[in-house]
């Protein structure tokens, strides 16, 4: 089963390959099947954002596309930078900024109260433009400090309590087993395969 990734982001491309590897699945990137285009993403959820990129990308080079909206939600910044994630700060600012704009908002806050989740929408649109979007999230809390150099983004300072590590300090196959995209793609999976679309 083919499909076409609506997205610009390197780290998204590679984990989404790594996360389907061994399943019957190709990914071929947006810019592989030839899409050009912008895409403004002005949803007002994850859901929505990710739909109309797939849409974007469908209307241009039809077959299956898949779309991942993704973001860092910090309860006690009400749910921000949520799907602001990716130009919280700046577009233009470095993760290493970014985080530092996140610390000094939760400065003073407990530990107990940094509570905070990723979050990712998958929307798939099928050949014949019907869709369907899953989410998966994984639970964490914002680290007092940097740590660690796997994944990509916000996985540096999102802490796991219970493992005392932060993403970034895990092997890719383990953030993968337990994280926000990993667990929204099987979610996927499982629904096409419900569908008889998957072998
Ligand atoms: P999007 O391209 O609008 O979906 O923005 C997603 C943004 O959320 C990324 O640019 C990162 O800032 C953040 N993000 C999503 N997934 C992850 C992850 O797995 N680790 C760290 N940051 C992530």
């Amino acid at each position: 089963m083919r499909f076409t990734l609506a997205t610009g982001n390197a780290h998204k491309v590679r984990e989404v390959r790594e996360i389907l590897a061994g399943l019957p699945f190709e990914v071929a990137t947006m810019q592989e099947a030839g899409f050009r285009g912008e895409i403004e993403e002005d949803g007002a959820t994850f859901e929505e954002n990710a739909l109309l990129k797939a849409r974007a990308v469908h209307a241009a080079v039809g077959g299956f596309v898949m779309a991942d909206d993704s973001g860092l939600a910090i309860d006690a910044l009400g749910g921000e930078p949520g799907i602001h994630s990716a130009r919280f700060a700046g577009r233009d600012a470095t993760y290493p900024e970014k985080i530092a704009e996140i610390r000094r908002r939760l400065e003073g806050v407990p530990d107990a109260a940094r509570t905070c989740r990723f979050v990712c929408a998958i929307a798939v649109v099928r050949p014949d433009g019907s869709s369907f979007t899953v989410r998966g999230t994984v639970e964490g809390r914002i680290a007092r400090e940097m740590r660690g150099d796997g994944g990509f983004g916000y996985d540096p300072v999102f802490l796991l309590p219970e493992r005392g590590l932060t993403v970034a300090e895990l092997p890719s196959e383990e953030k993968h087993a337990i994280s926000h995209r990993g667990r929204a793609l099987r979610a996927m999976v499982e629904r096409l395969r419900a569908e008889g679309l998957h072998p």
